[in-house]
């Protein structure tokens, strides 16, 4: 992929086609900004060089999007006060997660190795407001909670280009496997992110640059949730416990490596589409298993 510019705004691919764990990053002319380091380190390290950065932005805390963050150790963070906490420490970040102890052994020097993950202080905390002056720049600072606590999403009305963030428009469709993820708090922002109707949509992982995207693009996207909880509801036409959903695969399509991390991730999903599907009184369960009503 290239690198590529609308305005002041620049596009910096991650490796492998930004594709989990790597993510584009972007890089905010004039107002010398980068906004999530998960580019390639190489490419960062360059600009590094080329540029004095004045601050390091995060749309959210996790992983992939702080891949490179320690090369910029000296420079000051800002991201949401919901991040910090994650941010600040590996055991608050493993929480965060809701990382068992198995998890947490695999995952732990994972962080450390190949995540480069250092305890970082935010400088400050960005706060939702409408025409934030950075530089010689505005842009609107959105609240788009739901993939993560205190995900922030990012519009430039100058030169009309949205920052999505983790809502990256992408066949998988939305991640919402953390503890304080949300479905209902992710439609609400992937609709909030549509009515921006921006010209340019960038987002952290794969295709990353989008030109006028339909909205039929984002109501795809965000289809993908009715889709994966008409396969859960399928299946729960028989009593199923958590496990044999998380056997199931009907999130991530299929196992995958490392083994314990995806069945994780799966299990994150799982539960919130239980958690409302029992709320809407569609599901009942006695505690050990989950069956359709
Ligand atoms: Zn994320």
């Amino acid at each position: 992929m290239e690198e590529q510019a609308f305005g002041p705004i620049r596009f910096i691919p991650g490796s492998n086609g930004g594709r989990y764990p790597n993510c584009h990053s972007v890089f905010i002319e004039g107002a010398d900004v980068l906004i999530d380091p998960g580019a390639d380190r190489n490419a960062l390290k360059a600009l590094r060089q080329e540029k004095r950065i004045n601050q390091v932005w995060l749309t959210h805390w996790h992983e992939d999007h702080i891949m490179n963050l320690d090369l910029f150790e000296d420079v000051p963070l800002y991201t949401s006060e919901a991040a910090a906490g994650p941010l600040g420490d590996m055991e608050a970040f493993m929480d965060a997660y809701g990382a068992g102890e198995e998890i947490r052994d695999l995952w732990k020097p994972l962080m450390e190795k190949a995540f480069h993950f250092r305890p970082r202080q935010p400088a400050g905390y960005l706060k939702a407001g409408k025409g934030v002056e950075i530089g010689p720049l505005r842009v609107d600072i959105i609240d788009t909670p739901g993939h993560a606590v205190g995900h922030l999403s990012f519009y430039f009305p100058e030169n009309d280009v949205l920052l999505s963030g983790d809502y990256d428009l992408s066949g998988f469709g939305p991640w919402y496997g953390d503890v304080g993820s949300d479905i209902e708090q992710t439609l609400a922002s992937i609709k909030r992110l549509e009515e921006i109707e921006a010209e340019i949509c960038l987002t952290p992982h794969e295709t990353g640059v989008f030109v006028r995207p339909a909205k039929e693009l984002w109501e795809k996207y965000a289809a993908v949730i009715d889709k994966r909880e008409e396969k859960i509801l399928e299946l729960l036409s028989t009593p199923q416990t958590l496990e044999t959903l998380v056997d199931s695969w009907v999130i991530y399509g299929k196992p995958r490596e490392p083994l314990a991390f995806y069945q994780f991730g799966e299990r994150g999903h799982i539960t919130k589409h239980l958690d409302r599907l029992i709320a809407e009184g569609r599901v009942a369960s006695d505690g050990k298993t989950f069956e359709r009503v």
